[in-house]
């Protein structure tokens, strides 16, 4: 349709027309925008071809400017987030083998009865991990009793005459998790 108006004589020159007053609408209004004069004048002098060769010239260097102005927009934005983030590859497994390592339900028995549970964490500043946090249990119940103080809560039971060091227990589990840590196969 677009090509059959094109050449019909009356269409091209409709479309002629049509494009020339749009253009000619744009330039006046980018022109008038940077110059004293008016868009009614601007828009006159083109439309009645009364144009100086400095008019054009100055729409040039305008449109130069914006097109070069998006382009290096464009550029920047490429490089940016145009490109996919790397992630290498050996990192992401020793990351995950850490997670791993952090995540895991860390439990110690003792043969008398007493549970630790513990969680390991990832210092920020340091590589190694700790031991964040214990919690000793009395296991010869049908639910674990948690310690009161460094014995069972249960005056019943045979570990509420037994205690338990927790400060040297920490220290003997860091040893632990020490151990493992460094036992991990790491890329
Ligand atoms: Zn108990």
């Amino acid at each position: 349709m677009w090509k059959k108006t094109w050449n019909d004589p009356v269409g091209s020159k409709l479309i002629s027309v049509g494009l020339g007053t749009i253009i000619a609408f744009l330039l006046a209004f980018i022109y008038s925008r940077y110059t004293n004069e008016t868009f009614e004048v601007v828009f006159e002098k083109i439309v009645f071809y009364k144009v100086e060769i400095e008019l054009y010239i100055a729409i040039l260097i305008i449109f130069g400017f914006f097109i070069t102005q998006a382009i290096i927009r464009k550029i920047i934005k490429f490089f940016k987030d145009g490109r996919p983030e790397r992630i290498d590859p050996i990192q992401k497994s020793n990351q995950l083998k850490i997670d791993d390592f952090i995540k895991r339900n860390n439990i110690k028995r003792y043969s008398d009865g007493f549970t630790c549970r513990y969680i390991t964490q990832k210092s920020k500043y340091d590589i190694l991990p700790f031991v964040h946090t214990l919690s000793f249990f009395c296991d010869l119940h049908d639910t674990p009793l948690k310690l009161f103080g460094d014995r069972c809560p249960d005056s019943s039971c045979k570990n509420n005459k037994r205690t338990v060091n927790k400060h040297i227990e920490k220290n003997n589990i860091e040893s632990y998790v020490l151990n493992d840590w460094y036992s991990i196969d790491f890329d």
